[in-house]
């Protein structure tokens, strides 16, 4: 079933031209038969996706289906689905079944949808290349040479090869949106607090949000009808209406004001990046929208900031795997010290041990204030360029990364190098607004994205503004020639 949509499966199961469970078949055999080129899989729940494809199939039957009713999909492995493995991508929950549904998957669940698999990420979603997984690094299915982007590289990959029309994501700082540019993806990091946390393995949890990963941005719509709601289980949760993402996606854009920061455009750039994603933002002047210069000051002050807090984040957040309730525990500890120390040495892997040392160095007395508290005042600051812009523009458009998918192993030994990648989707996160990555082109045979930016509870304003981009642009539609 290669390269089909959510919406065109949804079509056929409603008019019975497959079965779920056909369709579950196929996906599950597809994926063992060609995963072994992309590394997208670390887990295959077949007999779970099968009866959750009969389960769909009779609720068809019965005129019960909701839009996402039998199409399979997958979620990136940093999910908790219930007597699913769920590892993080780390050896250190490489055995962990969880006892309990995160809301996301759950929501999935009582939508109809089928889940075939969890997706392999970098290690607690530490990363920008899908390189520091446990279970191995992830191809880009257009060009296996390249990483798919990360952390949600397995998710992305999946989509991008065909395996399941749309897959969940997580964007802590660019984890949804890189990966969906460097594989030619619609992916959609809401605002924080728009889809919940509750159940998702945390890596930063003042910047974490989940979403979807999709080929277009309608489908991409269809997932946030599903995943968008608020949850009493999560305190960040945000109780606000869902709108219906997909009833907008054809307004009219005449009018619309499209701010286009001036930092986003500068030195490290890549010239054909830079030109590919102008002539994508050129194609909304036809659409009669106006093109405005704007400027975000503080942006370069971001990758900084946020290799302050999400470390410090993390490393809180990781205090918990001490080999003593769940996860792994090292052979024959001499003692209680020792279990610690040698479970964790052991257990997580390098950027992971990175992190953990950052964070703790920041938060430590005496270095709490010049650090951490000094991150949190730019990450005002950055909030309020972005609140600042929005008093100007509707939406905000410039690149997703600097450059397109890098090839693999060149950047693995220079963590900064990596740190860079992040430079244009990070203040997002901070600033705690939503963002997508749309198709944009391709140089030299690998896509570009376009990063599309909006204000606080505006997705579906960007879906509507991905959207009527898909409709004139057939970018969205190119598959990879190795398919
Ligand atoms: N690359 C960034 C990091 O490593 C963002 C990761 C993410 O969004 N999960 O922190």
């Amino acid at each position: 079933m290669s390269y089909t949509t959510i919406t065109q499966l949804s079509q056929g199961l409603k008019d019975g031209t497959f079965s779920s469970r056909e369709l579950t078949q196929d996906a599950i055999a597809d994926i063992k038969s060609r995963d072994h080129l992309y590394n997208s899989f670390i887990t295959i729940s077949e007999d779970l996706a099968l009866a959750q494809a009969d389960a769909a199939d009779q609720r068809i039957a019965a005129g019960q289906a909701a839009p996402m009713t039998g199409v399979p999909i997958a979620h990136k492995d940093l999910f908790c689905t219930q007597d699913v493995r769920t590892t993080a991508a780390s050896k250190i929950l490489e055995n962990f079944i969880p006892p309990y549904e995160s809301t996301v998957s759950q929501l999935f669940l009582n939508a109809g949808a089928v889940t075939v698999g969890k997706t392999n990420l970098d290690e607690f979603a530490m990363g920008s290349s899908n390189e520091n997984s446990y279970f191995g690094s992830v191809k880009n299915p257009w060009d296996t040479k390249a990483v798919p982007g990360g952390s949600s590289g397995g998710s992305a990959a999946a989509v991008a090869a065909g395996m399941v029309a749309g897959a969940t994501g997580t964007d802590t700082g660019g984890s949804i949106r890189q990966p969906a540019a460097f594989c030619n993806l619609t992916g959609i990091k809401p605002t924080y607090g728009r889809v919940s946390r509750f159940g998702i393995v945390a890596y930063a949890s003042s910047l974490d949000q989940a979403g979807p990963m999709t080929h277009t941005a309608a489908d991409a719509a269809m997932m946030m009808n599903v995943m968008a709601q608020f949850d009493p289980q999560d305190s960040t949760s945000m109780q606000v209406d869902t709108p219906d993402y997909t009833a907008s996606l054809n307004d009219s854009l005449a009018g619309l004001k499209i701010g286009l920061p001036k930092e986003f455009f500068e030195a490290g750039l890549d010239p054909q990046v830079a030109a590919a994603t102008l002539a994508a933002i050129k194609q909304y002047e036809a659409m009669g929208a106006q093109i405005i210069d704007i400027s975000l000051p503080n942006l370069q002050l971001c990758i900084p900031a946020y290799y302050v807090i999400a470390p410090s984040e993390a490393s809180s957040n990781l205090s918990r795997y001490d080999g003593v309730r769940y996860g792994y525990r090292c052979d024959e500890p001499k003692d209680l010290m020792d279990m610690y120390c040698r479970s964790r040495a052991e257990g997580f892997g390098e950027e992971v041990k990175r992190r953990i040392m950052v964070g703790t160095y920041a938060l430590s007395e005496g270095f709490y204030d010049a650090y951490y508290l000094k991150a949190q005042r730019i990450r005002r600051m950055i909030k309020n360029d972005f609140v600042k812009a929005f008093t100007q523009v509707d939406v905000i458009m410039g690149p997703v990364t600097p450059s397109p998918a890098f090839d693999l192993g060149s950047k693995t030994s220079d963590p900064v190098a990596m740190y860079l990648e992040d430079i244009y989707t990070l203040s997002i996160n901070m600033a705690g607004i939503p963002a997508l990555s749309t198709p944009a082109g391709f140089v030299n045979g690998r896509p570009v994205g376009l990063h599309i930016m909006g204000n606080y509870f505006s997705e579906a304003k960007l879906l509507n503004v991905a959207h009527q981009l898909q409709q004139v642009t057939d970018w969205h539609l190119q598959q990879p020639q190795s398919l």
